[in-house]
């Protein structure tokens, strides 16, 4: 019997479903909302938060659930980081593979670890290199000099 294949457009209906289920999403659009952001449908399922207030976590862009959100503009950040969505899905599908709000215990256990090791915060964060650390604006293997993500 012949499989259906699954390409790169259902993986991604099952990541944006399983985001809404998983409550991460729905979390996501709670800090977005709470940062007083504005929001807008991004690509590939993806929420687009821009505007972000709240001083916490610092960072040029971080995403929840598959929210991704930033203090600036993404316009402003792709001229520096023209990678970075890419980045950011890429955690998009960790809070799906971690099912969700498990992964936030477990990133920052791995960020501190990172931090133990390296003194940076995603040099040896496994979500972070997973994700790519250059397309996320990481020098990898060194400190960050003068990006804040
Ligand atoms: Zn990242």
């Amino acid at each position: 019997m012949e499989q259906p294949e699954i390409g790169p457009g259902a993986a991604t209906r099952v990541r944006t479903v399983a985001n809404w289920i998983n409550l991460s999403t729905p979390l996501g659009l709670l800090v977005a909302t709470a940062g007083r952001c504005r929001l807008r449908r991004g690509p590939r399922g993806l929420w687009l938060a821009e505007g972000y207030r709240l001083g916490f976590p610092i960072a040029g862009a971080f995403t929840v659930g598959s929210v991704v959100i930033t203090p600036g503009r993404f316009a402003d950040l792709a001229v520096r980081l023209p990678r970075l969505l890419a980045h950011e899905e890429r955690h998009a599908t960790q809070w799906c593979a971690w099912l969700g709000l498990p992964m936030l215990p477990v990133y920052l256990v791995a960020m501190a670890w990172s931090w133990l090791r390296t003194g940076d915060r995603a040099a040896a964060n496994a979500f972070e290199v997973h994700a790519g650390l250059a397309d996320g604006g990481y020098r990898p293997g060194s400190h960050r000099q003068g990006s804040r993500r």
